[in-house]
């Protein structure tokens, strides 16, 4: 992977789960499935590029 894209900064959201309300972060451009820690809800699926984040999102981490 070549490192340039500098403006295009990775981010990580903190989200809550729909099913159990555990919040835990999720990287943005995750490449393979999140799911939730505690009860395995789906929160997180990879597209070609941005995760496709399916739970609630509370807060963006910068
Ligand atoms: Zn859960």
């Amino acid at each position: 992977m070549v490192r340039l894209n500098r403006e295009n900064r990775t981010r990580f959201f903190r989200v809550k789960c729909p099913d159990c309300e555990n919040e835990q972060i999720v990287f943005e451009k995750a490449s393979t499935v999140v799911a939730c820690t505690v009860c395995g809800h789906l929160l997180s699926e990879p597209t070609g590029g941005k995760a496709n984040i399916k739970a609630e999102i509370l807060a963006e981490l910068k």
